[in-house]
Parts: structure tokens; sequence; C-alpha cells
């Protein structure tokens, strides 16, 4: 038995070893993405039990999982006294580029994340056949990373849910603010809005409450930002009312192709508002296993570790794909009717983000990211080579409660709702309002010692967190700490006790309240008073690049011109124009599942 460093944490293998050989490989304990890691963990000790040798072809995505087992092994050839550099030298599997493979279909998807899925599955559901290629060796990109939730606003549901203090006071900002502060487009809008808030002030204010209009005002307010330069941007009103009305509707598709969604509403980190759609599976598992299973019971196909190159224009149409497999085997996709661009955004590529970036002081080379492998910007490169416009480029959002060592999203305790969260910095002081927009929680989190925080949990919260991690195992994994008291909670992170207890006891005082005086936290969902206390650390990653393709409310690509380029859609992260300046939490799911819809049906139509 041998352990090695994967992904996430350990990786337990155990070796059988008979006569020389290896006669088994067998992972038996690890934390790995799912997902994402199983080709590592089908293809790994395969490899290694048919070639007797520990070289093998490199695992698009799942590099670290290869060379855990890969390591692992080799460690446990060592324990039986055999010499692992040796088998490292030995030939081992390896595939050669093959004959170039030529294919046709209607409809050409390029990406396999959730943007790429729901259009392939949209443009199947239009008659259209389809060929989805996917650059890494899983589908799932960052939508399988993501806590899943989609924003949507569906009153009926959300009035189930009793009102949270504070959720009043906001609604009456709202109500104080004037029309004529909004763009001229929003101001209908906006109106509709105040309206119906008043109606609601009028009565018995214990549900929640929600509207498409609530939904476009805040995704339009709360990106609205200036960059550093002084260039103001804020969401296309057509294409924030497109993402807020079509919500629920994609909400309803989404059930008809398997998602479960579960009873209660959800407020991931910087949603502004309680409306998120939670998938019964963790993170984004349901929608790539069952999206993608879905595009292989219409007998339509998608193809793994082919990553798209660059488009093939005819008489000014996109008319198809060029690309390349992990083994270099040239493929050149022909397309009847379109090519959609999902490939994510550029999370992954630091250089691409610092060469864009008109927003943050400064983004060091050595910066982490929540991104997958495959966000480095191939649609946005591919589409700008035949003239594609772009718009917001400058504005990348970091995830404010990233893994201070990994950039992970989802390490240690992460509560459902953002109301929950309480920050303290390393002196152990509270800095900001919990509820905060992602990029103010990452500026007052950047002028904190070290630019590290700890969110702090107590027995109920972690009951709360349990629908993303099992508290315990990252206790266990050194990833949150744990401690009967909040005394000996502080000693564990190296903050003064009595200082710790008078914030939390001065927070829980807030909390009787409902009103936060000191950062003005508007909704409290309830008090941290019962042992064991946890805290787990955080600071910002680069998380979802806001910038991208410029496209209609069709999903057209547009050029520089403003017209569409024809046969080109695209959807996702790729796309800008909607966020803005900073995306709301839960946006990003709604975004790529309303917009990959749109996409598949007029792309399989070629309207
Ligand atoms: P979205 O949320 O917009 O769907 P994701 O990050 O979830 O974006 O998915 C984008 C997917 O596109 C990722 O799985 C990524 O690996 C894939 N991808 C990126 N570039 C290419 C490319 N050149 N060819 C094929 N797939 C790509």
């Amino acid at each position: 038995t041998a352990v090695a460093n994967g992904r996430n944490g350990k990786v337990t293998v155990e070796v059988t070893i008979a006569s020389d050989k290896i006669a088994a490989v067998e992972v038996v304990k690890h934390s790995e993405t799912a997902i994402i890691s199983e080709p590592a963990f089908e293809r790994v000790p395969k490899n290694i039990v048919e070639n007797q040798s520990l070289q093998m072809d490199a695992i698009s995505g799942a590099t670290f999982t290869r060379n855990a087992i890969i390591a692992a092994t080799a460690d446990a050839i060592e324990q039986a006294g055999g010499d692992a550099s040796e088998w490292k030298n030995r030939e081992g599997q390896h595939t050669e580029a093959g004959e170039t493979i030529e294919k046709t279909a209607d409809v050409i998807v390029v990406g396999g994340g959730g943007a790429g899925l729901a259009a392939a599955v949209s443009a199947i559901d239009q008659g259209a056949s389809v060929i989805l290629i996917e650059k890494t060796s899983s589908l799932g990109g960052n939508t399988l990373l993501s806590g899943g939730v989609l924003n949507a606003a569906d009153p009926e549901w959300q009035a189930e849910a009793p009102a949270d203090k504070g959720e009043a006071e906001e609604l009456e900002n709202w109500m104080n603010m004037d029309v004529e502060s909004f763009p001229e487009e929003y101001q209908e809008t906006f109106k509709t809005l105040q309206s119906q808030i008043k109606q609601y002030l009028a009565g018995s204010k214990d549900y929640l409450f929600d509207s498409t209009e609530l939904h476009i005002i805040q995704t339009y307010y709360y990106g609205a930002r200036t960059g550093l330069d002084g260039t103001k941007i804020y969401g296309t009103f057509e294409l924030v009312k497109n993402l807020a009305e079509n919500g629920l509707p994609t909400v309803n598709w989404l059930a008809e192709k398997g998602i479960e969604w579960q009873k209660n509403v959800s407020e991931p980190v910087g949603a502004m508002w309680r409306r998120g759609h939670t998938p019964t599976m963790p993170k984004g598992q349901e929608y790539t296993i069952k999206l993608g299973q879905s595009i292989l019971n219409s007998g339509n196909e998608y193809i793994l570790e082919t990553k798209a190159k660059s488009l093939i224009v005819e008489d000014g149409k996109v008319v198809g794909v060029e690309a390349e497999q992990s083994n270099g085997t040239k493929v050149v996709l022909h397309a009847n009717k379109g090519v959609i661009l999902t490939t994510g955004g550029y999370g992954s590529n630091t250089a691409m983000v610092q060469e864009y970036n008109n927003y943050w002081k400064n983004i060091p080379d050595n910066s982490k990211t929540t991104n997958a492998s495959g966000s480095t910007g191939d649609g946005i490169i591919m589409a700008t080579a035949i003239g594609a416009d772009l718009t917001g480029m400058g504005f990348a959002q970091m995830m404010p409660v990233s893994d201070t060592k990994t950039g992970d999203l989802f390490t240690g305790l992460i509560p459902r709702f953002a109301s929950s969260y309480i920050f303290v910095n390393k002196e152990g002081r509270r800095f900001v309002d919990e509820g905060s927009e992602r990029d103010a929680l990452s500026k007052a989190a950047f002028n904190q010692t070290d630019g590290v925080f700890y969110m702090i949990a107590d027995a109920d919260i972690a009951e709360e967190a349990k629908w993303l991690t099992d508290p315990e195992v990252e206790v266990e994994n050194g990833r949150a700490y744990k401690a009967d008291t909040l005394e000996e909670l502080a000693e564990l992170i190296k903050v003064d006790p009595a200082t710790l207890v008078e914030e939390m006891e001065k927070y829980n005082s807030y909390v009787d309240s409902g009103v936060d005086p000191e950062f003005g936290k508007a909704s409290f969902l309830q008090k941290v008073d019962v042992p064991p206390y946890y805290a787990t650390p955080r600071s910002p990653a680069i998380h979802h690049t806001m910038g991208g393709l410029v496209i209609d409310v069709d999903t057209h690509v547009l050029a520089k011109d403003g017209s569409i380029i024809s046969g080109l859609y695209a959807a996702g992260e790729v796309t800008g124009g909607i966020h803005a300046g900073n995306r709301l939490g839960g946006n990003a799911i709604a975004d790529i599942f309303v917009n990959g819809r749109i996409a598949g049906a007029n792309a399989a139509k070629g309207n």
C-alpha cells in the first residue's frame, strides 16, 4: 500500500506484486474531484498492468490524479524491493497520431461544460444531428466545479420560504431610489419593480419576495462598474432581460431532462438575493452526467480530448471546426447548420487575465484560480481571429472564498446561504458585510493581513455546509479547523481568543437586533453559538471572466460592425455583455443554460 498527493489530497493505492510483475493496481481511497478524475482511475491502473511500465500518455484535465497513482505505484514497487526508476523508463502505453478524422453534423458544439451540453441537447430536441467536442478527458468544465446553483425568479416557490431579517429593509432601499438614476432602457422595469415592492410591503411581509424584474435590476445594479481607466460598464438590457425571463422556463426544461431540484431556495456567495435552484447531486455533477447521457441516448456523440484550433469559414459563413486530439490526430468537423462556441472563460490563463485587466490593481503571476484547466480563452481567440467583437474583457471576477492553498472553491465548510457567512481576519476581527458583492468581498479581503481570512461556523452552520462537503473529512485533511470552544478555535488559527469571543458576541447581538451597525450586513440567518466551532481559511482567487464575445439575444456572435457572423453562435462564459463588471453568484449557471439552450435551438434551425 502506498500514498501520494493528488489534486485534492491523498490518493491511497494498493499494488499486488507477484513474480516481479504487477498483477493489480487498485485505488482504495481518495478525495479527487468526481467525473474529472475518472479517466485517470480507469486508465492508469490498466496501463500499468498491461504494459508493466509506469510510462504512459498524459490525461488532459486529470494530470494530478494520474501522477498520484503512478507515484504511489512507484513507492509500492520500491517497498517490494524493485527499482521504480527502471519501471519509469520501460516503454509504456503510448498512442501515435492517426489518420485525419472527418465528420459532418448539423451542429458542431465546441466545449463540453454546461453551456455546451445544453446547446447540444437543445439542438437535438429540434431534430438536429450534433457532434460536441471537449478538449479535456471529461465533460463538465467549470460548470462541474461550480456550486451548481441556478438563479431564477419563481415567486410562487419562493413565497413558501419565510422572509429573512433585513430583506424588507433591502426592498425599501429600492423604493427610495430614483428612477432617473437608472439607464433609460432599464427605467420601465424599475418602475414595475417599485410597484411590486410597494404591494409586497403593504402586505404581511412574512414570505420571501421575488420577481423577474428584481432579478433584472439586481443583475444590472450590482454588475455596473467603473474600470481603472474610467470606463463605465453595465449589462446590456436585452441580454439581462433575456437571462431573467428565461430563468424559470429553463429550470423547468432542465427538470424535463432529468435534473432533480432540491426543495429549498439557496443563495450562493455574492448572489444578493435568495433565488437559487440547486440540483440534488453535489456541485455541477447532475447537469454533467444527465445532459451528457442525454446526448448519447439520442444517438449523437461527444468526442473527448479533442481541442478545437480554428473555425472554418467559407463565403463569409462559419461552416466547421478544425481540431486536434491529444495524440495529434487531426479532426475536421463540418457543420450543415451552425457552430456553437461554448469554450468557457479564460480564468486558467493568468497571462490573458493580466493582459486585459482593467479592474484589479494587481494580478500576480502566481494567482490561484478556482477554474478547470480547460478555461484558457480558446473560443475568444478563435472567434476574434475571424473578426468577432469583444466586450467587458477588463473585468475578471475574484472568488473571495477560495482555498488559500489551491484556489479551490469547495473545500472546508461552505454554508448554503451567504447570510450564514461570518468572516474574521487574522486579527480575529470582522472586516466586511459578508453579504456584499464578490468584488467588494475580494477587495476587502486583499486589504487584510496576507489577504487571508477565516470563515467561522458553529455546529448548526456545519450541518448546513454538508450540502457540499463533509466537515469532519475537511478537518481531517487540514482544510478546516475544529474546536469545542471559540477560545480553543482561536488558538488553532493563532488569533487572540478574547478578540474572537468578543467579535462573535457582537455578531450574535446583531442577529438578535437585525441590525449590523458596523458593516451593515442586511440579512442574518442564525447566531453562531452551538459548539463545536469551525474555521475555514480563505482568500480570493481568479474565478469568472465576465468579458467575452459580443452576442445578440439569439446568441449570434457579432462582428465589430455589429453584423451577425453567419453560422456562428456562442453561449456561456465565452460571451460578455450580461454580467458586466461583477457577476452575481448563481447567475453563471442561469446564463449557461438559458443561452446554451437558445444557441442550440437557433443553430439547429440555422436561424
Ligand atoms: P460554461 O460554463 O460556459 O459552459 P465551462 O467552463 O463549464 O463553461 O465549459 C467549457 C468547456 O470547454 C470546458 O470543459 C473546456 O475544457 C472546454 N474547452 C475549452 N476550450 C476548448 C477547445 N479549444 N476545444 C474543445 N473544448 C474546449
